[in-house]
């Protein structure tokens, strides 16, 4: 008995050992690829146009301007301008709802699928690509089934599926239409526990150079960094960020990094800045709405952010 449990001892401590060095080598892979990508300035694109109106519609968040609409823990919003509309992210539908929190909140406010010319996946998280069954599927869907949407663009992070249509997966910047770009993949180190299965990943940022405004950035979570998002953008754009609409994930409290962001977007004299309450909480929300005054736009479903 006592020689069984003497090895089994020692066969636990070596699985413990051994998984430690796994997870510890594939952090340090997830890791060196985030410092890689810093020493590699992105592709600088030349001439990206302007739009001249850009409205952002939130069609799902984590607040909402009116209780009949539906709210939750993620994030869907409907960009609109004079080059093309997108879909950032398709939310979250964490109790299997038919129709899906965002498609019911679609059809209160009007929006159809056939206004929509991309759908762009800023990251592979269940809250963007509505929910954990087609997260782990390597999907995504706007609701309990995959609805048609072999005339859209589709833009992910990674490569991901679609039944009938080809989503793209993001490498270099690129112009998606005059004034709007996507610019490219950003790594990350994935947060704890998702990172258990894939340290590695990658999130995407929408660019929208709006005429007499400046560069908008429209951010799903915001995992690379508000300093990260902001160089890559500047280098890709050569011209600098104007405002910011969506997550920073800046969890509780105002913290230094929630401070830092402000003297970032205060240097940059921002004219827009909208938060998503759905990774950061009241008090950093607070802090920004109070350093930025009339250019802080709560982001609420239902409630349009003009930018122009
Ligand atoms: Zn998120
Ligand atoms: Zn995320």
């Amino acid at each position: 008995m006592k020689r069984f449990l003497r090895v089994t001892g020692w066969s636990l401590l070596a699985v413990v050992v051994a998984s430690s060095v796994i997870v510890g080598v594939r952090f340090g892979i997830a890791q060196a690829a985030v410092d890689r990508f810093d020493r590699t300035p992105p592709t600088r694109l030349e001439s990206i146009g302007t739009v001249e109106h850009l409205t952002i519609l939130p069609l799902f968040e984590k607040a909402t301007s009116s209780t009949d609409l539906a709210m939750g823990h993620g994030v869907g919003y409907l960009v609109q301008t004079d080059a093309g509309t997108i879909l950032v992210d398709v939310g979250f539908n964490p109790e299997n709802l038919d129709p899906s929190p965002i498609e019911q909140n679609m059809a209160a406010l009007g929006v159809t699928l056939d206004t929509i010319d991309t759908i762009f996946i800023t990251h592979h998280h269940p809250d963007h690509t509505g929910g954990v069954t087609w997260w782990q599927q390597g999907t995504f869907s706007l609701g309990t089934t995959q609805v048609d949407l072999a005339d859209k663009q589709i833009l992910t992070p990674i490569a991901l599926t679609y039944p009938g249509a080809k989503p793209e997966a993001a490498a270099a910047p690129r112009v998606l239409a005059p004034g709007i770009v996507a610019l490219g993949a950003i790594p990350f180190v994935d947060v704890f526990p998702l990172s258990l299965v894939r340290p590695q990943m990658i999130e995407q940022v929408l660019a929208v150079n709006v005429a007499d405004v400046g560069v908008i950035l429209i951010s799903g979570c915001g995992h690379p960094g508000l300093e990260r998002m902001v160089e890559t953008a500047e280098q890709v754009l050569g011209q600098p960020v104007a405002g910011i609409v969506g997550g920073l994930h800046y969890g509780e409290g105002v913290t230094p990094a929630v401070n830092a962001g402000i003297a970032l977007l205060e240097e940059h004299d921002a004219a827009l800045v909208a938060l998503s309450p759905h990774d950061t909480g009241a008090a950093g929300l607070k802090a920004f709405a109070t350093a930025f005054g009339a250019a802080y736009h709560p982001v609420a479903v239902g409630e349009p952010i003009v930018v122009r």
